[in-house]
């Protein structure tokens, strides 16, 4: 009654505060922590009832029950979605519509939207963050889902929402949000220990708490491990607290008085204080626990009562942010943020929550929290550095939502001055300078690490402010920006020359130094700087500006760098030229030259505009000084170029890696490229000669080009070798760095060229090495903020797509016509992609019979700021140093000359032919062409003097033997050089002389074709030459091995002439498997070789035994019962297969042969060998060898025994037929008898062994029946033991005990084996619609050949009385006795594995039979009598549904046969089966049902007997089950074989209980024909697994979100792996959901789908695992292991189907083992822990 009393109280109060204050006082501690554990339902209804209900009522001033449903239907309910995501949610991004990719969608909304057409992007949530659908800033269009479409129309962006609330309700929400809202932040901010905020300590119990708190410093294993000793736990509590602490942050681990919580404490704190920080533990009173945790409940529920209507939402806001009385940051949500990095994380998260649904949904009031959050920016990030916890569960992390938001950042940045506070609380945290304020990060201690780690989110941030371009500048925009342009600046200065080296001679470095850091720090910046850039561009003015600010700040970098030493002056070919004396290789030089680089980018941002056209006097052009620009670009380059060469490498790993960085894609754009850019903007300004002279200087090569033969003489005086080949790499070096600065020009700005021509260039040359896939490219081409690498609008122009096959995937191709724009000198190659490009190129020319000739490719004009720079092609130092080269190849002598620099220099040579080619052609009337680099060339040489001209130095090399490789070029060269001199010619004479040029081009172009004619069919005869020769060792190497072909030779004839002798007799009669019938086939002499003494040997019952490797395993493949109870394998019997077949025993082989004897000897090897690396390394192998397991030593295939190789076995026993054959009738009642004598003299033997009794006189003997009898045993002791091996084995995998080759019920398993592998195999057939025989692969082949043959032969080495009482219990399931009590009924049993049985047991009692019946009559008879019982088996559980069913009305006789079959047996049931008047129906459903048991009884008596299939049933086609009748030895109507045996039916359902259970309803049976098992149905987009994932929850943890949700592939069933909350104990062990699932499940062996990694998981046992591709693809043919690039994706069919294939097949298993073979990592993970 409280809910209604209490709030009436309230309504009439003075002060409301102290009322409800006064409430909470007396209830809470009431309600909350009554004892050591929280009992969250109890409390949460007390709680509902007793203080959250009467609030409610206040609120509403009615029933709540009324009044928020109408508070609901007021609302005009938000557009915005605003959803918070839970761990693992899938979120939705549009690539197309997206302002930037933090924008998402639920599900829902996206499912609603128009992007789920476009080019989407999907990825799952680490919690945190919300929805964004309804966010008009968010989307470039369609920002509404069909949804939140609906809310959009009547709403006026700007109306109060407060409107549609009645005044008092106003008033009242007011009142009660203040004073809870106000206890709530009071108490979770609340720090002393014995007293309350405001509140009386009403119960003075004097309980407390000892609360253990949440570090991300000690790990789980700790944690568990100190609570253990600490509270004196058991270790699955200590494993329960553990995850709560992880969970919520905090967990009381004991309660009572101070002192025993204390206690506990101080444990703690000392057993965790050794190595790290100690976790942090409190000890609190009781009350304050209370209070605190019904807080928390009060922020809850105030997030859900203002889901009731905006208005309440607003009316929190207003609280919340409303000042008090101490002024700035005095309101509550200041409060909380600002206590923020305290709070634990289960507090965290709740008024995270809290703000996200009310202060970010509320437009209003998003914008003033902005405000708020900017102002507390420096102090909260401060907070958070020194905070342990992850970003995402700082407040920090709030930016992401609030700075994405254009609008708001761009209010921030105006009003705020954002920009600058973020720079500068980033150099706040990065105070380690050197002495000439650079940041210093050398000798980092792990704290400084972590610190820097955090920090970084910083730039997150700023990258985040920036992502939206403003379309508009207002003069405050452009004054803010160049503000935070400013500290960016001072940021940038602190890295200019950064982590300086020196190179180290002499001695190898001690210690590589530290340099993550400061790469760290430039990966990150440099997206920050490409946008910096970005916006930029966006107008002139800031552009104008912030060059200038760029120069100054670059200037006051390099102030003094002219000054100390004396400039020196260089000179060449008449010019020369100041520098400084500076070389790379002695002196300081740094990597990280950020300010250059910013104003490398703004300079060619500069070149873009209208300007820089028209008016470039109004650029700040002339303040620049170009030597001071390139200066130190320059000796970056040359540091790399000096790093190639070898002449750093005592330096060590950390500037290889320091290197390789500075090329890469993530770095590139900002490094590598913009030092190119930065020296062609300086060359572009400078004399090319000089800059070629200084070049030279910093290369260290002056001395060289300028002294007349100083090259020469240098090579010959020196004998250093590496000297020399030192210098000529840093030539090729610097060879190549001109290639670049000339031939560089796709950047817009550079080259007349837009963004497109760019990206289009990078795939091109991406896809001259190899085709590559998607992903592939993407990852090779530079990402934008946005993630985009704009690749997809120009891909279809330059590739076409291959899609993939069944594995692999798909791949793009270079088009053909596309080769032509190929560099080989492009310069984001890495050398490797360069060389392997060069050779793919050159192979594609070949093919295409063109000449192998890379040239340089036609290149776009540079735009006017760089036009400039092709002078350096025909410069004069330029000439100079191509005329040296081109001299030294000439001379050819000695080693300072290779052959790289010489095919630089020609490419060099035809780009400038290519520019000067391209000058002539776009010429215009008052142009002169200013390039004449052809007139050059041809003048000879001046120095030395009368040396030849470089063009007679090319005409030369053309015949130069040494060059075969580069003639292709030369003669391109002098071809092109004839053409632009008549280009020439033309462009002054008449057309005339212009087609006669084409004539001679003609023509030349046709002794062309010739030589290349002439070429290949040289190349022809030389193929052909080496074919004879090939030809020729081969006969020798056959002689040579003559017996081993001879041997094969052999084989191949054997297996044909057997084919040949059988053939005739199967063409004439009809072929039969089994009984006296049985067709008699000469079985072809067997030889095998062993694969490992390379003997071959013949297989026959008395020689050695051969052995095949074979693997053994449980199966629940086949299985129709997953969740039965597996029974304790000691006592169970295995005896009867129950038609569930919810357990089998599978025998595979890989079907390579060995000796027994060898096979011993290598496993006793491997054994001992995986011991001694046991001992030595403690680590596992793939295979088990304590348990039998070893890899086939030819195909590496996991194994667990050997199956001995027999001859067929039933020959051996089959004697002479003689009798008259008895019918089945008779035979049954002969067989009884000798059951019934062998059950006596068992009994005999028992009762008294004083002889022989009156009894047995009594007992009359069947005639010709011999009990006494002892047959001996055919096999070699070799062979016997090969029975025995493989019998145990099969015994011990089977039934999961101790190997007992005594136990009786060996045979039992070998039996059982024999029919679960073929029952497999029948079914992989029938699944895949193929003929029975005919089409299995080898290896299954002689898998099942010698498993049935040792199957049948196995009763020999068991004990015979043992088999014959197996025998007796089987038959009396069908023929019931007296003496066999207690057997399942014939619905339970399946038939197969009974015949199986049946038939492989009767040679114990037929030996002892001399009446002359055939064991061949035998057999017939046991199949007959099997195949009737399976009838009646069928026609009971048959469901037949008569109608809905065409029938013809033909009445066969088989018909006729059935329907008075089925009556027959309605009788005998006393007419509880069902009435069914359709024979047709009946016939069909028998037919149906019976095939797959036919089926694999025919490959039973094939494998058995030997007798081949006949050809109808190796193809598919009509009558099958007529020529399985047939090949079978039975009738066609098979209801015949009861006409004949009558009796038979009686006993065969006589009085049965079970069966009348059934018929009544009381059980389940078994109907047939049992249908395949498959892998469950997987949806085709996989989202909805990602979905359905993050709904489910974890089981044990009372509905947490399960970490790692994994799919369980065979049933279904949804997992919470790789967890501790889901371990279990198994055998002693503890194992995670996933190992303990596949126990029950899969008989240890398991397929998962990882949903969240979108990946296959196999496990088999305990220690076995691998992942294998899912079956899932994108769009580009392509699968997402781990989920990282997020494209849509979809089931690939066809994969599936291989997943489900190699389950069928049982080679999980093999799988698994190959995986961990190829990769050794795999066997050291953890497997039974997922
Ligand atoms: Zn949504
Ligand atoms: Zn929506
Ligand atoms: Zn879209
Ligand atoms: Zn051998
Ligand atoms: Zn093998
Ligand atoms: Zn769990
Ligand atoms: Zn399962």
């Amino acid at each position: 009654h409280s809910r209604e009393i209490q709030p009436i109280k309230w309504l009439q109060a003075n002060d409301l505060q102290k009322e409800v204050y006064q409430h909470l006082a007396y209830y809470v501690p009431k309600i909350y922590c009554r004892g050591p554990n929280p009992a969250p339902q109890r409390e949460d209804m007390l709680a509902q009832h007793i203080l959250l209900g009467p609030m409610e009522w206040y609120l509403c001033g009615e029933d709540p029950a009324f009044g928020f449903p109408k508070l609901e239907q007021a609302n005009k309910p938000s557009h915005l979605c605003g959803r918070v995501f839970k761990v693992g949610e899938p979120t939705y991004s549009c690539r197309d519509c997206a302002v930037d990719p933090t924008c998402v969608l639920c599900m829902e909304c996206f499912l609603g939207s128009i992007h789920r057409e476009h080019r989407y992007r999907m990825t799952t949530s680490g919690g945190g963050g919300f929805c964004d659908c309804g966010d008009t800033e968010a989307w470039k269009e369609g920002p509404y889902c069909q949804k939140h479409e609906l809310n959009t129309s009547e709403t006026a962006e700007e109306e109060d929402p407060l409107v549609q609330l009645p005044e008092d309700m106003v008033a009242r929400a007011y009142n009660i949000f203040a004073i809870t809202f106000k206890y709530a932040v009071d108490i979770l901010t609340w720090e002393k220990e014995n007293e309350l905020p405001g509140l009386e300590m009403i119960e003075k119990s004097d309980t407390y708490y000892c609360m253990l708190f949440n570090d991300e410093v000690h790990t789980y294993e700790q944690v568990i491990y100190t609570l253990q000793k600490a509270v004196n736990c058991t270790q699955k509590e200590a494993i329960g607290f553990a995850t709560t602490v992880d969970r919520d942050g905090r967990r009381s681990v004991r309660y009572g008085d101070f002192q025993y919580c204390d206690q506990a404490k101080s444990v703690i704190v000392r057993n965790t204080s050794r190595q790290t920080k100690p976790l942090k533990v409190q000890v609190m009173h009781s009350s304050i626990v209370a209070h605190q945790s019904f807080g928390l409940k009060l922020l809850t529920w105030l997030g859900s009562v203002i889901g009731y209507s905006d208005g309440l939402r607003r009316i929190l806001c207003q609280v919340g942010l409303q000042e008090g009385p101490d002024g700035e940051n005095s309101s509550l949500v200041d409060k909380l943020m600002l206590y923020d990095s305290k709070l634990w994380k289960g507090a965290r998260n709740v008024y995270h929550q809290l703000f996200m649904s009310s202060l970010l949904m509320d437009l209003k009031y998003k914008k003033l929290f902005a405000i708020r959050f900017a102002r507390n920016y420096e102090r909260l990030q401060s907070d958070f550095m020194k905070d342990d916890h992850d970003r995402e569960l700082s407040i920090a992390d709030l930016s992401i939502q609030i700075f994405t938001v254009p609008s708001l950042a761009r209010m921030l940045i105006t009003e705020e001055n954002l920009m600058t506070t973020i720079i500068k609380t980033f150099m706040d945290h990065l105070r380690h300078r050197d002495i000439q304020g650079r940041f210093q990060f050398e000798r980092y201690t792990a704290l400084q690490a972590f610190k820097f780690r955090r920090v970084q989110s910083l730039i997150l941030d700023l990258k985040y402010v920036l992502i939206s371009k403003p379309t508009e500048w207002s003069d405050d925009l452009r004054r803010k920006f160049l503000e935070g342009f400013d500290a960016f600046l001072e940021l940038l200065k602190c890295m200019q020359g950064m982590d300086p080296i020196t190179r180290q001679v002499g001695q190898h470095i001690e210690m590589e130094p530290e340099w993550e850091a400061a790469f760290t720090l430039q990966m990150k910046l440099t997206l920050v700087i490409s946008m910096m850039q970005d916006w930029c561009a966006l107008d002139e003015k800031v552009l104008i500006e912030a060059y200038k600010k760029c120069l100054t700040v670059l200037m006051q970098c390099h102030s003094g760098f002219t000054d100390g030493e004396q400039p020196i002056v260089l000179s060449m070919c008449g010019h020369s030229v100041e520098t400084i004396r500076y070389c790379v290789s002695q002196e300081k030089v740094s990597i990280h030259l950020p300010v250059s680089r910013l104003l490398a980018g703004l300079h060619v941002l500069l070149s873009k505009t209208e300007v820089a056209y028209k008016f470039p006097e109004l650029l700040p052009l002339s303040e620049l000084s170009p030597p001071m620009l390139i200066e130190h670009p320059l000796r970056c380059l040359v540091l790399c170029a000096q790093v190639h060469a070898g002449m750093w490498r005592r330096n060590g790993f950390s500037l290889v890696n320091q290197i390789y960085y500075y090329h890469n894609v993530k770095c590139r754009r900002e490094m590598f490229d913009k030092d190119i850019v930065m020296l062609q903007t300086g060359v572009s300004m400078m004399d090319p000669n000089h800059f070629l002279m200084i070049m030279l200087s910093r290369f260290e090569l002056y001395q060289i080009f300028s002294t007349p033969d100083y090259g020469k003489r240098f090579s010959t005086e020196n004998t250093n070798k590496d000297v020399v080949q030192q210098n000529n790499t840093l030539i090729e070096e610097m060879l190549y760095l001109i290639i670049m600065i000339v031939g560089e020009r796709f950047s817009p700005g550079i080259g007349q060229v837009n963004a497109t021509d760019e990206i289009k260039r990078e795939i091109i040359h991406q896809l001259s090495i190899r085709p590559m896939a998607h992903s592939e490219l993407v990852k090779a081409l530079p990402e934008d903020e946005n993630r985009e690498t704009g690749m997809e609008s120009v891909i279809e122009e330059v590739a076409c797509f291959k899609k993939p096959g069944l594995t692999g995937r798909g791949l793009y191709e270079l088009k053909p016509e596309c080769a032509k724009n190929f560099n080989l000198y492009f310069y984001h190659f890495s050398r490797a992609e360069q060389s392997k490009a060069e050779e793919a190129q050159r192979k594609l020319k070949r093919q295409n019979r063109e000449d192998t000739a890379l040239p340089p490719p036609a290149l776009p004009p540079f735009c006017p700021l760089f036009a400039s720079l092709v002078n350096i092609l025909q410069s004069d130092v330029m000439l100079c140093i191509m005329g040296t080269i081109l001299q030294w190849a000439v001379e050819h002598n000695g080693y300072a000359w290779s052959e790289s620099m010489l095919q630089r220099v020609l490419h060099l040579i035809g780009m400038a032919l290519q520019e000067e080619k391209q000058h002539l052609e776009n010429l215009s009337e008052e142009n002169v062409v200013t390039f004449t680099f052809t007139q050059k060339i041809s003048k000879p040489g001046e120095a030395p003097n009368n040396s030849p001209s470089i063009l007679a130095m090319l005409e030369t090399l053309q015949n130069a033997p040494h060059l075969e490789v580069h003639k292709d070029m030369i003669r391109w060269i002098l071809k092109t050089f004839n053409t632009i001199k008549k280009l020439r010619e033309s462009s002054s004479s008449s057309p005339l002389a212009e087609t006669e040029g084409n004539i001679m081009e003609e023509s030349s172009r046709d002794k062309d074709k010739a030589e290349r004619k002439r070429k290949a069919e040289i190349a022809r005869l030389r193929r052909e030459k080496i074919m004879a020769q090939m030809s020729e060792m081969q006969r020798h190497f056959i002689n040579e091995n003559k017996e081993l072909f001879q041997q094969t030779l052999e084989e191949l004839d054997t297996s044909t002439s057997g084919a040949h002798e059988n053939s005739p007799v199967i063409s004439d009669a009809k072929l039969t498997a089994l009984g006296p019938e049985q067709t008699r086939v000469a079985e072809p002499r067997q030889v095998v070789m062993c694969i490992l003494c390379q003997e071959e040997q013949e297989v026959k019952v008395d020689s050695r035994a051969m052995v095949l490797a074979a693997f053994i395993q449980r199966s629940t493949v086949l299985s129709k019962n997953r969740n039965k109870i597996t029974p304790d394998p000691e006592k169970y019997d295995p005896i009867f297969m129950h038609p569930d077949l919810s357990c089998g025993t599978h025998t595979g082989s890989c079907g390579h042969i060995m000796h027994a004897h060898c096979w011993q000897r290598y496993f006793d090897a491997v054994q001992a060998k995986e011991q001694r690396r046991q001992q030595r390394l403690r680590v596992h192998t793939s295979y088990d060898v304590e348990n039998g397991e070893f890899l086939c030593p030819l195909c590496e295939c996991l194994s667990n025994t050997v199956i001995p190789l027999l001859p067929p076995p039933r020959v051996l026993f089959n004697r002479l037929d003689f009798s008259g054959r008895p019918n089945l009738t008779q035979w049954i009642k002969t067989l009884s008898q000798q059951v019934k004598a062998l059950h006596l003299l068992r009994n005999e033997d028992c009762a008294s062994h004083s002889g022989h009794s009156e009894k047995m006189d009594q007992l009359q003997l069947p005639e010709g029946f011999r009990p006494d009898f002892k047959l001996k045993n055919p096999y070699s002791e070799s062979i016997k033991e090969m029975l025995t091996t493989f019998g145990t084995a099969t015994y011990k995998v089977g039934l999961k005990v101790h190997p007992n080759e005594e136990d009786p019920r060996v045979p039992i398993m070998c039996w059982g084996s024999c029919a679960y592998t073929i029952q497999t195999i029948e079914r992989i057939l029938a699944d895949e619609d193929k003929p029975l025989f005919g089409h299995l692969p080898c290896r299954q082949d002689d898998c099942l050949t010698s498993l049935t043959r040792f199957a049948a032969a196995h009763w020999t080495v068991s004990s015979l009385s043992a088999v014959q009482g197996h025998f007796c219990t089987l038959l009396a399931s069908l023929v019931p006795n007296e003496k066999n009590g207690n057997l399942p009924c014939i619905l339970d049993i399946d038939m197969f594995h009974l015949l199986v049985s049946l038939v492989l047991s009767f040679p114990a009692i037929h030996c002892q039979d001399f009446s002359g019946v055939s064991l061949g009559t035998g057999d017939l008879h046991l199949f007959h009598l099997v195949t009737m019982a399976h009838i009646v088996q069928i026609l009971l559980t048959s469901s037949t549904e008569e109608n809905g069913m065409d029938q013809e009305n033909t009445n066969s006789e088989e018909e006729v046969a059935v329907l008075t079959l089925y009556k027959f047996l309605c009788q005998c049931t006393g007419s509880a089966l069902k009435e069914i008047s359709s024979g047709w129906h009946l016939w069909r459903n028998l037919k149906a049902g019976i095939m797959p048991f036919l089926r694999c009884s025919a490959l039973f008596f094939h494998y058995l007997n030997g007798v081949p299939a006949p050809s109808e049933i190796q193809v598919n086609g009509a009558n099958q089950f007529e020529h399985l009748c047939s090949y079978l030895s039975l009738p066609n109507n098979l209801t015949c074989l009861f006409q004949e045996n009558s009796e038979i039916l009686n006993t065969l359902i006589e009085s049965n209980n079970e069966v009348k259970r059934y018929l009544e309803g009381k059980r389940h049976a078994i109907s047939y024909a049992r249908e395949s098992n498959k892998l469950i149905d997987l949806p085709d987009d996989y989202s909805c697994l990602i979905n359905q994932a993050s709904n489910f929850s974890c089981p044990k943890s009372g509905g947490d979100k399960s970490r790692a949700p994994t799919l369980c592939l065979v049933c279904g069933t949804m997992l919470c792996s790789q967890s501790y909350c889901c371990q279990t104990e198994l055998e002693g062990e503890d194992v995670g959901a996933c190992t303990a699932h596949t126990y029950t499940c899969g008989s240890g062996v398991g397929i998962f789908l990882r949903v969240r990694e979108c990946q296959v998981l196999f496990l088999a046992g305990k220690t076995k695992g691998c992942f294998y591709p899912p079956p899932y693809l994108d769009d580009y043919g392509e699968t997402d292991q781990g989920l990282r690039r997020g494209n849509p994706l979809h089931l690939c069919k066809e994969r599936f189907k291989k997943i489900q294939k190699l389950w069928q097949q049982h080679s999980i298993t093999e799988e698994i083992g190959h995986a961990q073979e190829a990769n050794q990592t795999l066997v050291g993970i953890d497997w039974q822990h997922l």
